[in-house]
This record gives structure tokens, C-alpha cells and sequence, in this order.
């Protein structure tokens, strides 16, 4: 157990605020959120607080539901008395050697309300859907503000997506428009997004138009009457756009999950309840104060860019950081850089990013200084004890808090996590929740509740929090039956998870994930846990497979550290390695040497793929649209080591 640091604060929220806090926020909700909805301006206050129904067939979330707001407005106009001139967001270009710009809040109000003006001339009403289809430039969470200021619905698709996915989403959620730019630097690279966008919309229909940024000035092709140059339109625009008054409850946003279980969902966020949650989370679980700089290193087009980079440190009038580079270009040491440049003082990242730079050696972090972190935070999957003590010793020096945040798409918001002035952490383990939030763990084939303080099996949270998702875009029916049909009166999380003596909250991984070998239970990050401890191993997925005598077997995909060759000795080695880390039980049946994972564009490994092919079944694989690299699937297939 890490004890909170005795130089650490003072804090926002500290071990008795904390647990007076959340006793009275799953107490008594309605006095609660009641209050917290106040850090929100509202146009019309809400007199109503919660209002919320889990039961299948019947469930209906709303919050402060009859009250009027504007998202924009809290992200931008209520800052500028008192900050006009404090930069909002701090963009960092791809190339280390462009000037970094430093976006102030009166700007960010005038970039806002044109490109508002832009969206209403081209005939966007509110409620339409617009995609956003936009590298990690200032541009996006102006289109994203701009969207919110009209009462238009956005939609994120990520910038490394293809023509396929961004079709796929345009049509789903049926947009009016998509905004994209010429081109977009990547890590030395160009991605075309344009042409990829043209590509798109020969699928999609015909009334759809595209905004284009030019933010390279590369050469694009020009469809007139279809495209309009979103820079130069602003130019020619009023500075002034009078905000929509929206309903609490009018969605903000549509996001398409990452699809590492399945086909992507359209998860839609409320305007009220998600913007509070956003907000809220984002002050107390990074801590953050007046003048502090923030940067969450993931993308606008997933969920953690939407709550962590936009919505919740502007409504909080915090300095952001937008990146658009990767943490490798042009080596290694591009975050801690970044970092030392603007005196970063809360950095959040994913495990795999951590994962990918421990690769490389500490001489790239060690030459920086770090001396203005105060916080270090982590989100997308369960984070490995080696990963979690590098990024403690290498990055917060061994000073710094780290925030390893569950939450989901779905929830909008930090769910289980850690407060840095507040909770002792274990490494590994999310450790308690956050307000309001009510974990439950209940057995997975039985469904009871498991009332022990250890426990073991799958999460589901028993009441509803402002910041989660209201329904699944165009099919409430696959909302209900995702997550209210399995476990009656609770939301499904999809996740196993085990709950320690003292409370503590450990992700065990996906149900999916959890395997039984011979009668033993296990989740599948565990063996990886064990796999990726081993010095000669640089990342491993772990799935379960049809085993005549077990039941099932383990199926180990091992990507080796740079300068290390595979052989049978190493097989072996690991074999033994893993007997001893957990038990002879997890020995893994078959190890196949992957030089690379299907990972979806947020880092996550596809394990159902995996799965596929562990099980030699490539003939099916499902949607693989989100895969950062799809080659990596053709070659493990070549490569499949269980060959009966
Ligand atoms: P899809 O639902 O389409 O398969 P996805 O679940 O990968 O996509 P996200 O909503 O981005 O999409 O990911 C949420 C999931 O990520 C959680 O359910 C959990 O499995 C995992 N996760 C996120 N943060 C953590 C964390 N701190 N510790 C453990 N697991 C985490
Ligand atoms: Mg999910």
C-alpha cells in the first residue's frame, strides 16, 4: 500500500472529506448532486435532481431534467470575466520544433462562436448530427463547442480510422456534415483525412457535406457545392453567436465504442448530467487548482479526450494540453519533453503508452525535469504492477500520486479511482469509488450479490450517476439489452473484478476474458500480469481455447523485447516463469511469438480476435474496422502456433 504523500496538498478532497462525501452521495443523491449541479451555470435552474429507472424493459435515466443549460456556454462564456486572458488550451504540434500556440479563453470564444456561425449557415439545426472526423488540433474542440453552442449533436471518429469506419458512423448516426481537414501529422507521417473523407462519403448520402480545415495546406481535390473552407468562412462570419438553450437532457454527444467486444455502439451523452460528472471528476480525481497545467495525452476521438481533454477542464476554466503527436516522434522522450516545456502538472496516459516507452529505457525520461508533476494518471485497461512502478520511479520520481482510473465510454466519467489527496494506493488496483458510484460484485453465474468485503466476479453498479450514457443512438432496445438484461436492476459493466479485505476495487478484465482451466477460474490479465514480468517480454494477450482434458486451455501470444530472439528455451523459460509467478494451473498450453497485437485505435488488444484465432476459427472474425493495423491479424493467422 502507497500511503497519500505527506508533502502532497492541500487537496481539494482528503481521506475523512472523501468518506463524508460518499457516504452522503449514495445516502442521499438528490441533496448531493443537488449541490454539485451548481458548479454548472444553468440558463433555467433544475428543480428536479434524479430520476432514474434500471429496471429491464423499462429503464430511463435522467437528471436535473427539467433545468436549461449550454455546454459551450459553461466551457467558454462564463470564464471570460474572469480569464479572458488565461490560455485554455495549450496545442502542442506534432513536430517538436513548430511553435507550440497558446489558445486564451477570449480566443477560444471567437474561434467558437464563428465556427458555430459556420455550422448555421451550412444549415445545421439543433439535434442534427454532425461528424468530426479531426486530428488532435485546436480545430476539434472548437467544432466540438461549436456544436454544443447550436444545439447540434458531434460525433467523434477518430483520425486513424478508415473510409469504411467513418461511413459506417456517418450513416448511422445519419449526419448532416462531417468536418475534417486536409491532412493530418502524425509522428512524422501524413495521414490524408480528406481524401479518406471523400472515399467515405461515396457510401454515404448525397446531401452530406464536408467542411474541410486546412491546417497543412497539402494538396486535396475540391468537390464544389459539397465542400466549404471551414478557415476561411470563419473569417467572413459574425464573432457572435448566441448559445441555444438546451434541455438537461438533450444528448451532447454520440461516441461509437472502441469495439474490442463487438460491433461498436453509438453511446449518447446527456448535456447536464455528463457535463457536471465531467467536470467534477476531472477537479478532484487529477486534484486540479487554479493555474495548474493539465494534459491527458489521449485522443479527442475516444471517450477520454471527450470528458478529459474538452468538456471537463474547460468547464472547470483549467489550462489543457492537445497534442497531436505520438510519444515516440521523434523518440521516446517526446511526453517527458512536452512535459518539461509547459510544466505539465497533471499528466494522464494509458498503460500501453507507459508499456511501449518502459520498452525503450529510462535514459529518455531521466534526461528531463519533471519537477512540476504533481499527479499521474492511467485509463484504458488494468495497469501491470512493472508498468505502475516505472511511471512512479522514471516519471513522478516517486513523488507523485498515481490515478489509475476505471470508468468506461458508457459511464462518461471516472468510476472507480483513486483521489490523490486521499486514497493510499495499491498498484494494480483501481482501488475505491468515486462519488455517487455504487459497485457491486455478484456472481457470475448465479447472479447474487456478493456481500463479503473480498469478493469475486462480475461488476455491476447499482444506481445511477449524472455522467452515464442515456441509450444506445437509434436502438434503446441493444441499450437494455447490453447492460440492464443480465444482472436484473443493475448496470452491467461487462468487466470481472475482485474486491480485496480492505475494500480495494482490482479489474480483473473483460467477462469474456475470465477463462476456466480445469475448474479453476481465472482472469486472463492475470497470466498477462505475470507474462509481461518477465524481462525478456515486452506485451502478452492471454485467451482461453476448447481444451479437451481442461476444459479450456491458455493460449499465450508473447511480443519479445526488442533485442530478444525467440527460441524453445525461452518457451520454456517463460513456462516455468509463469508456474511460479501464479501456479502450475496458469501454465500457458500454447505460447505463439506475436510481433505485434491486434489493437483497436485506443490501445486496447482485440482479444476476441485472439480468440479466433486460438481457436482456429479465422473464417469469422466480425467487425475488425477499428484495428490501428489489420496486417497484424493476416500474420498471426500464418503464424498460428495450436496448428490442431
Ligand atoms: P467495446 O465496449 O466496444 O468493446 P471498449 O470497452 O474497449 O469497447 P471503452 O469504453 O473505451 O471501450 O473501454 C472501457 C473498458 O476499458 C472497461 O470496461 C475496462 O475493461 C477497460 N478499462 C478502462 N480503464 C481501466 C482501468 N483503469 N483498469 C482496468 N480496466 C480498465
Ligand atoms: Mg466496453
Amino acid at each position: 500500500m502507497r500511503e497519500v504523500p505527506s508533502h502532497f496538498g492541500p487537496a481539494h478532497v482528503d481521506a475523512a472529506k472523501y468518506r463524508e462525501m460518499y457516504s452522503e452521495s449514495v445516502e442521499n443523491p438528490e441533496a448531493f448532486w443537488g449541490r454539485e449541479g451548481k458548479r454548472l451555470d444553468w440558463i433555467t435552474p433544475y428543480t428536479k435532481v434524479k430520476d432514474t429507472d434500471f429496471t429491464f424493459g423499462n429503464v430511463s435515466i435522467k437528471w436535473f431534467h427539467d433545468g436549461v443549460i449550454n455546454a459551450s456556454v459553461n466551457c467558454v462564456d462564463r470564464h471570460l470575466a474572469k480569464r479572458g486572458d488565461q490560455t485554455a488550451i495549450i496545442f502542442e504540434p506534432d513536430d517538436p520544433k513548430d511553435p507550440a500556440q497558446h489558445i486564451t479563453y477570449r480566443e477560444l470564444s471567437d474561434k467558437v462562436n464563428r465556427m458555430a456561425n459556420v455550422l448555421l449557415s451550412q444549415g445545421v439545426m439543433r439535434g442534427d448530427r454532425v461528424v468530426i472526423y479531426l486530428p488532435m488540433i485546436p480545430e476539434a474542440a472548437y467544432a466540438m463547442l461549436a456544436c454544443a453552442r447550436i444545439g447540434a449533436i458531434h460525433s467523434i471518429v477518430f483520425a486513424g480510422f478508415s473510409p469504411d469506419a467513418l461511413a459506417n458512423r456517418i450513416n448511422d448516426c445519419g449526419a448532416k456534415l462531417v468536418i475534417t481537414a486536409d491532412t493530418a501529422p502524425r509522428g512524422g507521417r501524413r495521414t490524408p483525412l480528406k481524401s479518406n473523407a471523400d472515399a467515405a462519403l461515396l457510401h454515404c448520402s448525397d446531401k452530406v457535406r464536408c467542411l474541410v480545415i486546412k491546417h497543412t495546406g497539402d494538396q486535396i481535390t475540391w468537390i464544389s457545392g459539397r465542400d466549404v473552407d471551414v478557415k476561411a468562412m470563419m473569417e467572413e462570419v459574425s464573432p457572435e453567436c448566441p448559445p441555444r438553450p438546451m434541455n438537461a437532457e438533450d444528448p451532447l454527444f454520440i461516441l461509437y465504442t472502441s469495439g474490442s467486444t463487438g460491433k461498436p455502439k453509438g453511446v449518447v451523452h446527456s448535456t447536464g448530467g455528463y457535463l457536471v460528472y465531467a467536470a467534477m471528476t476531472q477537479e478532484y480525481v487529477f486534484d486540479y487548482h487554479d493555474g495548474d497545467v493539465y494534459w491527458c495525452s489521449a485522443d479527442v476521438g475516444w471517450v477520454t479526450g471527450h470528458s478529459y481533454i474538452v468538456y471537463g477542464p474547460l468547464a472547470n476554466g483549467a489550462t489543457t494540453l492537445m497534442f497531436e503527436g505520438t510519444p515516440t516522434y521523434p523518440d521516446a522522450g517526446r511526453f517527458w519533453e512536452v512535459c518539461e516545456k509547459h510544466k505539465v502538472n497533471q499528466f494522464y496516459t494509458a498503460p500501453t503508452a507507459i508499456r511501449a516507452l518502459m520498452g525503450q529505457g529510462p535514459q529518455y525520461v531521466e534526461k528531463y525535469d519533471l519537477s512540476s508533476l504533481k499527479v499521474l494518471g492511467t485509463v484504458g485497461e488494468p495497469i501491470n504492477p512493472e508498468a505502475w512502478a516505472w511511471y512512479d520511479k522514471y516519471v513522478g520520481r516517486g513523488k507523485c500520486p498515481i490515478v489509475d482510473t476505471w470508468w468506461q465510454t458508457e459511464t462518461g466519467g471516472h468510476m472507480i479511482t483513486p483521489l490523490p489527496g486521499a486514497t493510499p494506493t495499491k498498484p494494480g488496483s483501481a482501488t475505491r469509488p468515486f462519488f455517487g458510484v455504487k459497485p457491486v460484485i455478484l456472481d457470475p453465474t448465479t447472479a447474487v450479490k456478493q456481500d463479503e468485503t473480498a469478493a469475486e466476479g462480475v461488476l455491476c453498479i447499482a444506481d445511477s450517476w449524472p455522467g452515464q450514457m442515456r441509450t444506445v443512438w437509434g436502438d434503446h432496445e441493444r441499450f437494455q439489452e447490453t447492460y440492464f438484461s443480465q444482472y436484473k436492476g443493475y448496470y452491467f459493466t461487462g468487466d470481472g473484478c475482485r474486491r480485496d479485505s480492505d475494500g480495494y476495487y482490482w479489474i480483473t478484465g473483460r467477462v469474456d476474458d475470465v477463462i476456466n482451466v480445469s475448474g479453476h477460474r481465472m482472469g486472463t490479465a492475470e497470466v498477462e500480469s505475470a507474462l509481461v514480468a518477465h524481462q525478456a517480454v515486452a506485451e502478452a494477450a492471454v485467451v482461453g481455447f476448447p481444451h479437451e482434458l481442461k476444459g479450456q486451455g491458455i493460449y499465450a501470444y508473447v511480443t519479445l523485447m526488442n533485442d530478444v530472439e525467440p527460441s524453445d528455451d525461452l518457451r520454456k523459460d517463460l513456462e516455468r516463469w509463469v508456474r511460479t509467478e501464479i501456479g502450475p494451473i496458469a501454465k500457458p498450453d500454447v505460447i505463439q511469438w506475436a510481433p505485434g497485437l491486434p489493437k483497436t485505435r485506443s490501445g486496447k488488444i482485440m482479444r476476441r480476435i485472439l480468440r479466433k484465432i486460438a481457436e482456429n476459427d479465422t473464417g469469422a472474425l466480425g467487425d475488425i474496422s477499428t484495428l490501428a493495423d489489420p496486417s497484424v491479424v493476416d500474420d498471426l493467422i500464418a503464424n498460428r502456433a495450436n496448428k490442431g
